[in-house]
């Protein structure tokens, strides 16, 4: 019955596929089932009696040793996970599921072992494990800072960009910082409702957008998210890549976009920039904008060049490269817009554009204001030119004749007219007649010649002064037609003030006078006018002042042969009244002794007079010899032969340092006498004092003598009469004297090219001034 015990319990647990064995205290195997046999490759026969070192090798024997001794000491149950090699030679997990039985006294007797085969499982674990692997080592490659947040905002798994974009390590974030702390305030209300509504439903929420990431030194990072939820959980993955320089090169390339148009814009020129493959314009200033308005991605040929029906022949493309197609710099052409006619200067440059492509850059800048004042002064420089020549020729003439001549063939050289008429009129009979004609058709010259001023055809020009300029003749004048002239101006020729002719240019062709012409045109007429006046005064000046010497001449020549001539017979009437009065003094009554004495002191004076005449004439006539003559030398002389006179009245005569000048000194001295003989004589109440010193005058290159002294001075009303002949200020009982001594002076002053003058008051003193030219 035992043994039928025994044999079903073996069958039953041979029936178990999990290997089964049971051991004494000792360690020595009691028992196993079938499958234990199989797994170790030994029959039951063998292990039972036997212990674990003699089935296994030693390093395996003390584990399994090991293990049982644990479970003996603590009895009760042991489960544990082992590897064991199979028969076949492959490895087996195992799950060991062991327990003691026990003595009838409760301690241990022996122990059973049921291994559980785990290895299919196991492989399926550690299947597991590698895929985790794999994407553990996704994970940590993203090359993006990745980590996984849980539905509470706590961070679980972060990599290593991740600890190097926020600074912290990944045990300091893991499991203890909350994603929001990351982020920028002005971002968390609105990713606090992505991560709410992502986890409602993905869909709900943007997978990427970028926000401002905050590091654990506070500084600010540019990141670009993108956030996915992990299937089956509430967490979500979440990438950051740090977009800051990206960003910041972003900015950057705005900001120089943006200031190259702030700067193209400000610009007062039109400013674009055209494809040099296809003409496409890419970029135009504001300028260009107000004027053609958005032409960008148009052709430049078929916007900013209207009337092109393709790329432009003059287009500058072809300019603006070298043969290796490298730019060349910039070009500079000017250029009219055919509608607007509008000038421009054009500033060519290839450049590279945006995506490296050439493009063609112009700057043009509107140059219509400076091209017309160029054009202007062109023109301008022509006429003044022509203005020249004329003025020249003007001035070369020395007849009124030539003058006229030269003027109006010139003129209508330059001027390109062709013929043309100079009138003067016969103020008189008030007739106008040509003096000069050139190109005139000669019967037409007939009809106009000697005309009265009311009949001639421009007779408004004489009368009114005033120029007239007819763009038609054949309006105005149809009759002219006959003369195959259709337009002309006819100018009135003033000579000073009064207009003595009329200038006159005509045209076979209609000629439109512009502004400019017509003040050339008068101008010419002004200069004619002035020329003509010159010479004509010249001539009479010249004429004038040739009497005037002649009559000069003869004066003199009178003056000196009358004076010379009476002095003979003056000699006698002289001699003989005084003998007269000698004889016969006493002789008759009174009145015939007064009257006898009249007589004598009138010839006297007569003769005086005469003598003083002579010697006014003779002042020149004599040979004059001017040479440097020191004025020191000369007031000595003067001073030694006035010696007597000077003692008598106790004259003082002081000078300064004087000057050498160029001149006569005999008439130098003479001059001296005069001036200071009259300073004694009219002296004061005081004794004469005399002064005399030179200065420089400041406006012309000449010495300026004074003779001052403190006589009795005279009225300033006579200044200028006193230099005349014979003209005297007083009788001669108050004091004696010809009245010549001052026009000697004058005479002499005025041949040494001098002038003299007085600056005088009554009683106080004179002082004389006269100029002396200084040694050349
Ligand atoms: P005369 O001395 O013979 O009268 P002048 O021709 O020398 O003739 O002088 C003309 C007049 O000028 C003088 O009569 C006198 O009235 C005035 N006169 C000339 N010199 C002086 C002087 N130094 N002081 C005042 N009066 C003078």
């Amino acid at each position: 019955k035992s043994q039928e015990i025994i044999d079903f319990q073996q069958t039953l647990i041979d029936t178990i596929p999990s290997p089964i064995f049971y051991k004494d205290t000792d360690g020595i195997y009691r028992g196993c089932n079938k499958a234990y046999e199989e797994f170790l490759g030994l029959k039951k026969e063998y292990i039972v009696g036997k212990s674990v070192y003699d089935i296994f090798p030693k390093d395996q024997a003390d584990k399994y040793y090991e293990k049982d001794l644990e479970l003996f000491l603590i009895p009760g149950k042991q489960i544990y996970e082992w590897k064991m090699d199979h028969a076949d030679g492959s490895i087996h997990s195992f799950i060991f599921n062991k327990a003691t039985y026990l003595n009838a006294d409760g301690t241990p007797a022996g122990l059973v072992g049921v291994m559980v085969d785990i290895t299919d499982r196991k492989t399926l674990e550690e299947e597991l494990k590698d895929s985790e692997a794999y994407y553990r080592t996704i994970f940590e490659n993203t090359g993006t800072a990745s980590f996984i947040i849980e539905e509470d905002f706590i961070i679980s798994l972060v990599n290593a960009e991740c600890e190097e974009l926020s600074g912290y390590s990944k045990e300091k974030i893991e499991g203890k910082k909350k994603w929001l702390e990351f982020v920028s305030p002005e971002f968390i209300a609105k990713m606090e409702n992505y991560h709410d509504l992502r986890r409602i439903n993905p869909e709900l929420a943007p997978r990427n957008y970028e926000f401002i990431f905050i590091d654990r030194f506070g500084n600010k990072k540019i990141v670009t998210s993108t956030i996915a939820m992990i299937p089956g959980t509430k967490k979500s993955l979440v990438s950051l890549l740090d977009i800051t320089e990206i960003k910041e090169a972003e900015n950057e390339l705005i900001s120089s976009n943006e200031r190259f148009q702030k700067v193209m814009d400000s610009l007062d020129a039109l400013v674009y920039v055209a494809d040099m493959e296809n003409y496409e314009i890419l970029f135009v200033n504001k300028y260009t904008r107000e004027l053609w308005g958005d032409i960008e991605g148009k052709k430049c040929w078929e916007t900013i060049q209207t009337g092109q029906t393709g790329p432009c022949p003059f287009c500058t493309n072809k300019w603006l490269l070298d043969e290796k197609s490298d730019p060349t710099g910039v070009y500079v052409w000017e250029f009219q817009n055919t509608i607007t006619k509008r000038w421009y200067e054009c500033r060519d440059s290839a450049i590279r554009w945006i995506d490296g492509q050439l493009a063609r850059m112009e700057v043009a800048t509107d140059i219509t204001e400076r091209k017309e004042l160029e054009n202007r002064s062109i023109e301008r420089s022509r006429r003044l030119n022509i203005l020249n020549k004329i003025i020249i020729a003007a001035n070369r003439s020395n007849t009124p004749q030539s003058l006229f001549e030269d003027v109006l063939d010139l003129t209508l050289e330059l001027m390109d007219f062709d013929g043309g008429g100079i009138y003067l009129v016969d103020e008189d009979i008030k007739v106008a007649s040509i003096t000069y004609h050139k190109g005139l058709p000669i019967d037409f010259v007939k009809t106009v010649d000697n005309v009265p001023i009311d009949e001639y055809p421009f007779s408004k020009v004489f009368i009114h002064g005033k120029s007239m300029f007819m763009d038609r003749y054949d309006k105005l004048r149809p009759e002219y037609s006959k003369w195959n002239l259709k337009s002309g101006a006819s100018i009135p020729l003033y000579s000073k003030d009064k207009i003595v002719g009329t200038f006159n240019i005509a045209s076979k062709k209609i000629h439109e006078f512009t502004i400019e012409e017509k003040r050339l045109i008068n101008s010419i007429g002004r200069e004619i006018g002035n020329t003509y006046f010159k010479l004509v005064y010249e001539e009479e000046l010249k004429n004038l002042i040739e009497d005037l010497k002649r009559s000069n001449e003869e004066l003199e020549q009178f003056a000196f042969i009358t004076s010379h001539d009476l002095q003979e017979p003056l000699r006698t009437i002289v001699s003989f009244t005084q003998l007269l009065e000698m004889r016969y003094k006493g002789k008759f009554d009174s009145d015939a002794d007064e009257f006898m004495e009249y007589m004598v002191d009138a010839s006297i004076r007569m003769k005086e007079m005469i003598q003083g005449l002579l010697n006014y004439s003779r002042i020149g006539r004599e040979g004059i010899e001017f040479k440097p003559v020191n004025l020191e030398n000369v007031l000595d002389e003067t001073i030694s032969s006035l010696e007597l006179l000077i003692k008598e009245n106790d004259a003082l005569i002081t000078y300064d340092k004087l000057p050498s000048v160029n001149g006569d000194s005999k008439l130098l001295v003479q001059l001296f006498q005069n001036l200071i003989s009259n300073a004694i004589k009219f002296k004061g109440k005081e004794n004469p004092e005399i002064r005399i010193f030179a200065t420089k005058s400041e406006k012309e290159d000449k010495y300026v003598i004074s003779v001052e002294d403190n006589g009795i001075g005279i009225d300033p009303q006579y200044a200028d009469r006193i230099f005349k002949v014979f003209k005297r200020l007083h009788t001669l009982d108050e004091y004696e004297g010809a009245g010549i001594g001052l026009s000697i002076s004058r005479r002499i002053v005025e041949i040494h090219d001098g002038k003299i003058w007085i600056e005088s008051e009554l009683d106080v003193g004179s002082k004389f001034y006269f100029t002396l030219d200084p040694v050349k």
